[in-house]
């Protein structure tokens, strides 16, 4: 008989592919699923999970994570194995040292990388105005690098127009059409130049449709969870028909969380969206659960500092609208505090997944456990392209969380209410290519098995 690495015994085994959920013990070997079977099966390491769930790892993909390690861990312990950054324009650029890095050091999941426009690729080639569109001279430049940055191992393109808002169309375009002939992905944070501004929307369909590029829309709730959301997803049900290439993410919060020192809090964008300084807290830095005043404002912008700031905007019924699409996964925005300090920030962190299950699996019953898991794996496994993860099949790898679904749940708050990086309950192992990462509670220390994968 085989002796395998890793054995879970006894456990309910989520299959998404095939939509079922049955009774089975699992083998891992050489950081792969090496069996799944009835029969009984001897491991170095076996663990009962008689009464939980075991599914492939959780698949995020919209995170900030980029390589941080404390951030890195808030993923881990809500079941997540696999983070995808680089989102909303940002993140790293020069992959090739970033993938030499982190997988020099080892990390305690696997991150995909994309390569952001509107921040890193336009500050690159020396644009520092968000309000103005790139030369032809610049649109060359950028087009240049994020060439190499695919032959790199990009996953795909990210674009985050409500951050340079003076981004022209023929930019976007140009740097879509790259994506589109190295078969990329590309992910946009729309512009959303004013509230429930629907044209944003139509902006992303009309990238994909001009240039055949697979779309994945962000954050979904953020965007268009203020009363338009059934509009919104008219404008993606409709593309969808036409055969436009187009998918979305949505997270479980209302509030969104960025930088204080982005155009999305310049003067004349709180203005546009109506919001008062009191729908405005501050996340993260020693000023921290207060309320921004005119005063505060003006002084932190001064400074240009770069404090997270969370703005409450949406309407909670709209979340679960967008994610019972079955184009529309379940994605955390999570990224690191500016201070290194990750108990301060939005509970979005480290509640996302098991809220999901919380709030839409058990209170609400809007979904089925097995559909609920096919938004955290299957799916986002497809739109990015990763046919070993995210299936439930010998062979593929060993990305695993084991959860009781009776208790899954988010214990994460904002701040003033709890704290925001609270550790979810319900969940007792997460397994990233055949190694126990987390279990029960405890990240084990100086493991470090995830990969920074290069997409080629
Ligand atoms: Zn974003």
């Amino acid at each position: 008989m085989n002796i395998y690495d890793v054995v879970i015994k006894n456990a309910q085994i989520a299959d998404p592919e095939q939509e079922v959920i049955l009774r089975g013990n699992i083998a891992l070997l050489n950081g792969k699923i090496a069996a799944i079977t009835s029969e009984n099966i001897k491991g170095k390491r076996e663990i009962d999970a008689k009464g939980y769930i075991v599914s492939p790892g959780f698949i995020d993909i919209h995170a900030h994570i980029d390589g941080n390690m404390s951030c890195g861990e808030l993923s881990l312990v809500q079941g997540v194995t696999t983070t995808v950054g680089g989102n909303c324009g940002g993140g790293p650029l020069n992959l090739d040292e970033f993938f030499r890095v982190q997988n020099g050091n080892g990390f305690l999941i696997n991150q995909l990388q994309f390569i952001g426009h509107s921040f890193s690729l336009r500050h690159r080639v020396g644009i520092t105005n968000s309000y103005i569109g790139a030369t032809e001279n610049e649109i060359e430049k950028m087009k240049a690098i994020l060439e190499k940055e695919f032959y790199n191992g990009a996953v795909g393109l990210s674009f985050g127009l409500e951050y340079a808002p003076g981004s022209s169309f023929e930019e976007v375009i140009a740097l879509s059409k790259i994506a589109s002939k190295y078969k990329k992905l590309i992910s946009i944070h729309t512009r959303l130049k004013a509230p429930n501004d629907l044209e944003s929307l139509r902006e992303a369909v009309r990238i994909s449709e001009l240039t055949g590029a697979l779309v994945q829309v962000s954050h979904l709730v953020y965007q268009y969870g203020t009363g338009v959301m059934t509009e919104a997803l008219d404008i993606l049900d409709e593309a969808r028909k036409r055969g436009v290439n187009i998918w979305a993410d949505s997270g479980m919060y209302t509030s969104f969380a960025t930088g204080m020192s982005t155009s999305v809090f310049d003067k004349e964008h709180i203005r546009e969206f109506g919001w008062k300084f009191s729908d405005l807290y501050i996340a993260s830095g020693k000023l921290r659960g207060r309320c921004l005043t005119k005063k505060l404002y003006e002084s932190m912008r001064r400074k240009k500092e770069n404090t997270i700031i969370i703005c409450n905007t949406g309407v909670e019924e709209e979340i679960y609208e967008a994610l019972l699409k079955d184009y529309i996964v379940l994605s955390s925005d999570s990224g690191s505090s500016p201070t290194g300090n990750m108990g301060e920030g939005h509970p979005q962190n480290t509640g996302t997944f098991p809220r999901l299950f919380r709030k839409m699996v058990r209170e609400k019953k809007y979904i089925s456990p097995i559909k609920a898991i096919e938004k955290c794996t299957l799916t986002p496994a497809h739109i990015l392209g990763l046919r070993n993860k995210g299936r439930m099949a010998v062979g593929c790898d060993g990305d695993l969380v084991i959860f009781d679904l009776n208790t899954i749940c988010d214990k994460s708050e904002f701040l003033g209410r709890g704290r925001p990086d609270a550790y979810p309950e319900g969940v007792y192992y997460v397994i990233v290519n055949g190694q126990i990462v987390f279990e029960n509670g405890k990240i084990k220390r100086g493991v470090l098995p995830g990969r920074a994968i290069e997409m080629k």
